[in-house]
């Protein structure tokens, strides 16, 4: 006899079929997140932002029971279900680091589910700073949460040691609060977190001493803490600027010693009452580096003089081939390496100008595998007059083509553009010469620096020139000769971006 399946049974199995589609159709929360969702540290002011996915129609909340807005279909692309919920945090509100807990409810009490956000959020008190102390050589402030190839847009370099008011972290940076609406981003790894119950680090500034040795002029201000800080060189006049963030004017005079060689009349303002602002004109139009750190607490700004003599003989010269070892860098369709075609054109370029009696400092002299961080580094400690790092571009468009010169600071620019107009006489096609640049090696301010991303190896016609060994000379020769022309416009220019601050003789 046949089994005939009573009809339970029967029930039974078409729930059973039915059951994974029930169950999807009926989830409550199908996911939660915060928005941005990863971890946070806000402080009172601060919006924490989440969403919940889940089904149409619910009452639905978040961390301690804050309704949550089902967003109208026409903001979600006909979706339903999207809830969303803003909080912004007050001063009194506490979190150490939770998940933020959503709930279903119903009849306003009763949770028919609940769950967690993936990341975990901080409510900071405001009455007990978060410090941090930056460490390594090379950390640095961001502007923003921006994050491209070539990183976020860097606002500068930090010395060791220096305090951080932190007011915030979105995922790996956090916000350092710099003065009244003034604020920058740090990346975890190059700060340390102080342990609790430090004051926010302010200072009234000393007086300055400015004084000069056989290399390089200072200005140096004693202040109570290491504050952050940040430096703009500027042109037209030439001069360096730097904020100190924190500092108050307690600057009853400035002495000038003797040997101040390029510093012209360095003063300051109070720009407002918790940025203390020097000015420290330059003598020569083109400025050639400096850089800030702390001796102690005592902010010291070294200032580099032009060159004794503005020739290829008597200078020393960084030479950069980008990438190298299993950085190869761009390849283009045919198999061309970036990393090849830079140590090739690197090194004819260094025996030109090893000809013309200039002495040249490589990054890499093989093919090796060297960090952008390690060239700085190596930079820094070698010191050359001038850093040249040489590229090859590449796009995703075939047609794209030509040479190109870039370069960060304002007052660089010159040596950029100047190597930009030799390279144009190879006849490769113009692609610009680049400001505002945000590449590793035209970070330093120590010296002027120019990158040249000599033409696009994705382009099969300046890809087969890249390839010739003749035209790497030529590229070598014509980068050579553009230092020439910077050298001899430095030569014509002499001291006129001092002489333009002088009063004009009657
Ligand atoms: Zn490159």
């Amino acid at each position: 006899m046949a089994y005939v399946p009573s009809f339970s049974t029967r029930l039974l199995v078409l729930l059973l079929t039915l059951l994974p589609g029930l169950l999807r159709a009926q989830a409550l929360i199908e996911t939660v997140e915060t928005v941005p969702a990863v971890n946070q540290w806000l402080q009172p002011g601060d919006r924490l932002q989440v969403r919940l996915k889940g089904r149409p129609g619910q009452r639905v909340t978040f961390l301690k029971g804050l309704p949550m807005t089902e967003l109208a279909p026409t903001l979600t692309k006909g979706q339903r279900g999207i809830y969303q919920g803003t909080y912004v945090v007050q001063p009194s509100d506490t979190l150490n680091n939770r998940p933020i807990l959503f709930q279903v409810l119903r009849n306003d009490t009763v949770a028919l589910a609940s769950a967690f956000s993936r990341s975990r959020v901080r409510f900071l008190s405001p009455n007990t700073p978060q410090l941090a102390l930056t460490k390594g050589q090379l950390a640095y402030l961001n502007y923003g949460l921006g994050e491209d190839r070539l990183g976020g847009a860097k606002l500068g370099y930090l010395d060791s040691a220096v305090v951080l008011h932190l007011t915030g972290m979105v995922g790996n940076q956090y916000r350092v609060r710099l003065a009244e609406n003034q604020q920058a981003w740090v990346p975890q790894e190059v700060v340390r977190l102080l342990p609790p119950g430090g004051f926010v680090p302010t200072s009234l500034t000393g007086s300055w001493s400015v004084s000069g040795d056989s290399l390089y002029d200072y200005v140096q201000v004693p202040l109570d803490a290491r504050l952050p800080y940040r430096s703009q060189l500027l042109t037209n006049p030439t001069r360096l600027v730097v904020d100190v963030f924190g500092a108050t004017s307690n600057t009853n005079w400035i002495t000038q010693r003797t040997g101040i060689r390029e510093l012209g009349d360095v003063h300051y303002e109070q720009v407002q009452p918790d940025v203390f602002r020097l000015v420290l004109p330059l003598r020569h139009a083109q400025a050639w580096g400096y850089s800030i750190g702390y001796r102690g607490n005592n902010l010291v700004i070294r200032v580099k003089r032009p060159p004794a003599r503005l020739r290829l003989q008597s200078l020393t010269i960084g030479l950069d081939a980008g990438h190298g070892g299993t950085n190869v860098g761009a390849t283009s369709a045919s198999g061309s390496q970036e990393k090849v075609l830079t140590l090739a054109i690197a090194q004819k370029l260094r025996q030109v100008l090893e000809k013309e009696g200039a002495r040249v400092l490589m990054t890499r002299e093989t093919d090796l595998s060297v960090e952008n961080g390690s060239r700085v580094l190596l930079m820094r400690q070698l010191n050359p007059d001038l850093l040249l790092s040489i590229h090859v571009n590449s796009s995703g468009s075939a047609a794209v083509q030509g040479t190109s010169t870039y370069y960060r600071y304002v007052a660089y620019r010159p040596l950029a553009l100047a190597i930009y107009n030799e390279l144009l006489k190879t006849g490769l096609k113009g692609f610009g010469n680049v400001g505002s640049f945000n590449f590793n090696l035209s970070g330093p301010t120590e010296y002027p620096n120019a990158l040249i991303e000599t033409a696009f190896v994705s382009n099969p016609e300046d890809e087969k020139r890249l390839n010739d060994p003749a035209f790497q000379q030529q590229l070598a020769e014509r980068i050579k000769d553009g230092v020439e022309e910077f050298l001899k416009a430095n030569r014509a220019k002499g001291l006129r971006g001092w002489l333009q601050q002088e009063p004009a003789p009657n």
